[in-house]
């Protein structure tokens, strides 16, 4: 059948807002699945790599990572879909599936370097890969996750990227009863974490900078919520034994790990640009770590997936149209969403 030219929404350079443009997608091999995408939704680090804060662009680029579809073909080796059936790509595409880390099912560190589903060098086609704002989406089998029928789908695509972000190294720390665990920054990851943290039986208190997130805090499930410009709420504050850090920004992350019990934990997912400055006094007083996550495994984002499922969990989402994306980058950038935009991919025809 050849590659076929889709329909997609990029940037052209940093400075031009995105547009209608026209990819290609490759035909499919044996082991690829083909899948029209329905829902796609919209990360800070799709913000990020359009706008270049890491210098790591290329451009023309078609971000979106969090991306749910239907198979439309599959080729003559795939096992897991036919064609019909709900499917998910997040973050990866593709890696080596020799080295230590692809056994251990954690894709992520892969030795080779892992392939993103966008902005990435394209180790099949060459080139560079293309994300969800697009029509259809080809991908490797191996990397396709089965996507739960969700009476929500739209809300659940959150979930292929914040979703396992914050999934991956709660479970890494075992929250769970017992345990303190502090949120910081309610945005499209920190809400999920406060839902997925709840879930798995933790006492949840979250940090935020927006006075008006407060009561939200509780609503979305927090026990507790602290604003983090209070110095007298900073300092009522339970020791925690682990706090995720979701902040998109520079901040003043001693300021937490002071919150910390012995032994304690400040997790980073959050990617700000610039580099964040640890005291040394902070860090020992307490056998502290300062410790970072990137995203999880397949296996571990199909095991979040069938979480979510059983304990009813996706984003809370605000569902655009194609042509509202710029709008919405703004919007996000300036924290002005509550708390994930969700494109419906059938407005772009
Ligand atoms: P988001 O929806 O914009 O949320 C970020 C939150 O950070 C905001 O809602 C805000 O929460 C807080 N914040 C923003 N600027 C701040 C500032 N100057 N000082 C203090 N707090 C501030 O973004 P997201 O999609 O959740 O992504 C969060 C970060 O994680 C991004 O940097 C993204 O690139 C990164 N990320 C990393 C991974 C990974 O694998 N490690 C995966 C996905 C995303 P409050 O209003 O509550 O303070
Ligand atoms: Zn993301
Ligand atoms: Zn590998």
């Amino acid at each position: 059948m050849g590659n076929t030219q889709i329909k997609a929404y990029g940037a052209t350079s940093v400075t031009t807002p995105m547009h209608e443009m026209n990819i290609t997608r490759r035909d499919i091999r044996p082991c690829d699945v083909e899948f029209e995408i329905l829902y796609c939704g919209i990360c800070h680090s799709d913000l990020h790599s359009i706008r270049n804060d890491w210098g790591n662009a290329v451009y023309p680029q078609v971000p979106g990572h969090e991306i749910v579809g239907r198979i439309t073909r599959i080729g003559s080796e795939v096992k897991k879909f036919k064609i019909g059936d709900l499917a998910a790509v997040g973050c990866i595409v593709e890696s080596c599936q020799s080295c230590q880390y692809c056994h251990e099912g954690e894709e992520q560190f892969c030795e080779q370097g892992v392939t993103f589903s966008f902005n990435s060098e394209d180790k099949i086609s060459g080139g560079m890969t293309y994300g969800g704002f697009s029509q259809t989406y080809v991908c490797d089998e191996k990397y396709v996750l089965q996507m739960p029928a969700f009476e929500d789908l739209a809300s659940a695509a959150p979930l292929l990227c914040a979703g396992i972000t914050v999934y991956s190294p709660l479970k890494h720390w075992r929250a769970g009863k017992g345990k303190h665990i502090g949120i910081l920054g309610i945005g499209g990851l920190g809400h999920l974490a406060i839902k997925i943290a709840k879930a798995m039986g933790a006492y949840v208190t979250v940090f935020t900078s927006s006075p008006a997130k407060v009561t939200d805090a509780k609503r979305l499930g927090a026990d507790a919520a602290v604003l983090s410009s209070d110095k007298e709420q900073m300092r009522a504050c339970p020791p925690q034994d682990m706090i995720l850090d979701t902040v998109s920004a520079e901040h003043d992350v001693n300021r937490y790990i002071n919150l910390l019990k012995v032994d304690g934990s400040l997790v980073i997912v959050g990617l700000p640009a610039e580099p964040l400055k640890v005291g040394a006094f902070n860090i020992i007083h307490g056998r502290k770590s300062f410790s970072g996550s990137n995203i999880g495994g397949i296996a571990e984002t199909q095991e979040m997936l069938d979480f979510c499922y059983r304990h009813n969990i996706v984003a809370d989402s605000e569902i655009i149209d194609i042509k509202e994306v710029n709008t919405a980058f703004d919007r996000l950038a300036r924290g002005d969403v509550k708390y994930r935009f969700v494109i419906d991919m059938s407005t772009l025809k």
